[in-house]
């Protein structure tokens, strides 16, 4: 037997114990499942556990790192969202509609976490089909915020973000449709990187907006990320959205220079509903990075105020559409004793589908009917196209966007759930970032009443690497994401 981990210890630190031998990946492995039984009763991140799966993979991964060959992440523990696809395994993307789903394969993400040696642990909780901003639509029931049990972890990759805050897993990951990395991570105090629309192969990952979906990680540190991001980016011929740009060495990133980087601050994301004790943080950690050397701008991104609705319109209406797959017949839940073809359908889909899930669906197919679709759909490309314009603009005087993440710390279990509106416009700074396709990081900077804060680092597109350089060298000069929940030592 080695030495005991600690579970506050970095990818990179991981990775060393493991190559010096300070304990085995099994005894890593091992070390975090026992961590997960012993406080998931609490939070409820984990859909399902894959222990002897993951005891299976972290002995392999042993006899990797022994042969002295072994890649940066091999046998690190990771934590998978319920959304994509692994052979063999449950994927119910919080839904009862997928409850007995097992998929016959991986998706390709997963496939690239196998081929990197890490291990998966489980599946995490997640808002049904991805859609929510608190993992409180799942199915299977809500997950805490480690920080405080009665409030929620964000959403929908909240059983991620909350495993990753408690340490019950190091890294986990996520994906982001408006704002699922980056509201979670913020909400629970940690680092999270949706990337650029296209880098991450979102084959095999169950889809609830394609045009807007994408794949990504969340961990303690920008470094963490950086590496990890690292194992899941890529062109994928598999996936027709996926783009051919070479990934680049992200940890490259890390060491470069950030003196001069001109760094703009959009006056629309400090408007009304931002919570002012958030306000000083985002101003404290905009004063900390200009004393770091960077230019800082003031700027304007006029259309911010229509990505909200211009979101819902399009979100709603591609989940509609990717929804319609659920029929009973092919796979997933099916109502008991159909009597023909229409209640095979309707009962089906009226028993297998969440109360959100239905709501998104009809609005969806409300605003692709005949009549209504140049009023809604239309007109909510056309909004997005602008949206896009002036980031472009805003981008081409500037090398990174800073913004809150959210305009509160995380509300309490039940405080939105029965008001759609309210829960909606909390994603008003992250939606447009996914509109616009553009990479985007999510890292702490503070507490309000004890609550973490995060800020965001938007980039141009396919240059996640600026978000890596200027997030690292402020969690260089900063100590927030070292904090983490009391109860969870
Ligand atoms: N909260 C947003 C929504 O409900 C974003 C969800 C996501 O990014 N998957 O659609």
């Amino acid at each position: 037997m080695g030495e005991i981990p600690d579970c506050s210890r970095t990818l990179s630190g991981l990775c060393e114990d493991l190559s010096v031998g300070r304990y085995s990946s099994v005894e890593l492995t091992e070390f975090f499942l026992a961590r997960i039984k012993k406080h998931d009763d609490k939070l409820h991140c984990f859909i399902s556990l894959t222990e002897e799966r993951a005891l299976e993979q972290a002995a392999a991964a042993d006899e990797k790192i022994k042969s002295g060959n072994a890649d940066a992440l091999v046998g690190i523990p990771y934590a998978h969202k319920d959304i994509f696809c692994t052979r063999g395994v449950l994927t119910t993307c919080g839904s009862k509609m997928l409850h007995n789903f097992v998929s016959p394969y991986d998706a390709t993400v997963t496939g690239k976490l196998n081929s990197a040696g890490m291990v998966m642990l489980g599946k995490t909780n997640m808002d049904e089909f991805a859609m929510g901003s608190s993992t409180e639509s799942s199915y299977y029931g809500a997950t805490s915020n480690p920080w405080a049990p009665d409030r929620v972890p964000g959403g929908s990759s909240g059983g991620s973000a909350a495993a990753v805050s408690a340490r019950i897993a190091p890294c986990a990951t996520g994906t982001d449709t408006g704002g699922s990395i980056r509201q979670p991570a913020s909400f629970c105090g940690i680092t999270g990187i949706k990337p650029t629309y296209g880098r991450v192969s979102r084959y095999g990952m169950v889809a609830y907006a394609s045009s807007l979906d994408q794949g990504g990680v969340f961990a303690g540190s920008v470094e963490d990320c950086a590496l990890m991001l690292g194992v899941i980016a890529g062109f994928d011929g598999r996936d027709s959205t996926s783009v051919q740009v070479d990934v680049p060495d992200y940890r490259q990133a890390l060491r470069q220079d950030i003196k001069g980087m001109r760094v703009g601050i959009p006056a629309e994301y400090f408007g009304d509903g931002l919570d002012n004790k958030i306000k000083t943080v985002i101003e404290d950690a905009v004063a900390c990075i200009a004393d770091l050397g960077c230019k800082v701008v003031h700027l304007s991104l006029p259309s911010l105020e229509l990505a909200v609705p211009a979101y819902y319109i399009i979100a709603l209406a591609e989940c509609s559409s990717n929804l319609a797959r659920y029929d009973g017949v092919r796979y997933g839940y099916r109502c008991r004793d159909p009597v023909d073809l229409e209640d095979l359908y309707t009962r089906t889909r009226s028993e297998g589908f969440g109360t959100e899930t239905k709501r998104r669906i009809m609005v969806g197919t409300y605003v692709l009917s005949a009549g209504y679709y140049d009023a809604y759909y239309l007109k909510a490309q056309k909004v997005r196209r602008r949206i896009g314009q002036d980031f472009t603009d805003a981008l081409h005087s500037v090398d990174v966007i800073l913004s809150p993440v959210s305009p509160t710390t995380a509300f309490k279990i039940g405080e939105k759930i029965d008001n759609p509106v309210t829960m909606y416009l909390s994603d008003v700074y992250t939606v447009a970032v996914n509109l616009a396709g553009l990479p985007a990081l999510a890292l702490p900077a503070g507490f309000s009443k004890g609550l973490p804060v995060g800020i965001q680092l938007i980039g141009r597109h396919f240059d996640e690497q600026k978000l890596f350089t200027l997030g690292h060298h402020y969690q260089k000069v900063t100590d927030w994401h070292r904090r983490f929940p009391k109860d969870f030592a």
